[in-house]
């Protein structure tokens, strides 16, 4: 028998036909008179999703070159930091931030949870020199979303700190208004929520950030913001440009922008929603504590079964790609997005895989039970 593929992972996440057939076009010169509208309107696109005023540069690299960007563009080495670290991506901002010789206290956050704002206005009380404040918006590991509107508000009263915010995961699942709340540097990538194959990362950067980037002496090259900046105002980039991804991205934005915004973050909310339903239907526990994030649902495995062992059977036997658990995780969760080209047959077809792979490994169940769950609330739901 065939075995269709389905990607249901927290990227990459699956491309709309139009996407991929746009991309298929010949290549065009980076610098040439055909190119330069493309770029303006990615531009124009990635300010809308971002809702933002401020530049948003495209980078050529996957979302941790946007991350390190957003290190070494700001920071000067010795420079004291708060990384907020609830996980696997939160862990990362720790690595960076070290890499490049900055000062990191860092503030665990147990894995699951969503930060307690509390805690960083104890530290930034405490130590008046902190130059930035980093966080995940959606913790893809755990599956838990921190609330970076209430952060920005706080860290918006601290004239000398940036707030920085890694929103790969959560941009397009979440509404996350980059200007209203504060939020001086964010970071998406193409190959989650805007139904991109992987390749770009995105950037955001405000006045207060640009004010920071001039004193900033930490060494950079390829990632330099300023010249990105300046080549931006003119519809380039300083090298050359991923033109077959930017057409796409184009052709991404245009479908959401059809969609509407609004509708857009309805979508994720409704999928993310649906797929908790369907997973407490069946018996399963959500493993986030905390918020739980709308681009991708985290499941405790169930008592006796190895998380693992329903990710590998789920691929290999239905072709569902979900995800694992990470680090500390691994066995105990199993993931799936609704990032990308993602609507309501997405979960169902998730959750039918689960309930028959469960039963595979002996979990007591009656088949139709979550994805039945999971039709009632679609059912309720005319417009989408
Ligand atoms: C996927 C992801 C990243 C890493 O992105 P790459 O494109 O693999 O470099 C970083 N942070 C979060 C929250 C993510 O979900």
């Amino acid at each position: 028998m065939i075995l269709k593929k389905y990607l249901l992972a927290p990227g990459p996440t699956p491309v709309p036909p139009e996407v991929l057939l746009s991309m298929a076009m010949p290549v065009i010169h980076h610098r040439s008179a055909d190119f330069l509208p493309v770029l303006d309107s990615a531009k124009k696109g990635l300010q809308w999703i971002y809702q933002t005023k401020n530049d948003v540069l495209i980078l050529c690299s996957t979302g941790t070159g946007g991350m390190v960007a957003s290190v070494n563009n700001f920071f000067s080495p010795g420079q004291k930091v708060i990384v907020i670290n609830g996980g696997k991506f939160g862990e990362r901002w720790v690595k960076i931030a070290q890499a490049y010789g900055l000062n990191v206290i860092e503030i665990p956050v147990e894995w699951g949870y969503s930060i307690d704002i509390n805690t960083v206005e104890e530290e930034l009380k405490k130590h008046p020199d902190i130059k930035g404040v980093f966080i995940q918006a959606s913790e893809t590991s755990t599956g838990a979303y921190h609330d970076i509107k209430t952060l920005g508000q706080l860290i918006k009263n601290y004239d000398d700190t940036l707030f920085i915010v890694d929103a790969i995961s959560a941009l397009v699942a979440h509404d996350i208004k980059t200007d209203d709340w504060a939020i001086d540097v964010m970071v998406s990538g193409s190959q989650k929520g805007f139904m991109l194959p992987p390749g770009l990362a995105f950037v955001s950067v405000s006045e207060k950030a640009w004010k920071r980037n001039e004193k900033s002496k930490t060494p950079r090259f390829y990632f330099n913001l300023k010249k990105e900046r300046e080549n931006l105002s003119k519809n380039q980039t300083n090298f050359t440009s991923a033109v077959s991804l930017i057409i796409g991205l184009n052709e991404a934005l245009k479908l959401l922008q059809k969609e509407g915004l609004d509708q857009v973050f309805r979508r994720h909310s409704l999928l993310a929603h649906a797929t908790r339903e369907a997973v407490k239907e069946i018996g399963l526990k959500i493993f986030p504590k905390g918020t739980p994030s709308n681009a991708v649902t985290a499941i405790e495995a169930p008592q006796g079964i190895d998380g693992q062992v329903i990710y590998k059977t789920l691929r290999e036997k239905y072709g569902v790609t979900a995800a694992g658990g990470q680090d500390k995780l691994k066995g105990k969760i199993f993931r799936f997005a609704h990032l990308g080209y993602a609507d309501k047959f997405d979960v169902i077809v998730g959750i039918s895989a689960l309930e028959m792979t469960l039963k595979d490994l002996g979990y007591s169940i009656v088949l139709g039970k979550g994805v039945g769950k999971a039709e009632e609330i679609f059912s309720k739901e005319d417009t989408l």
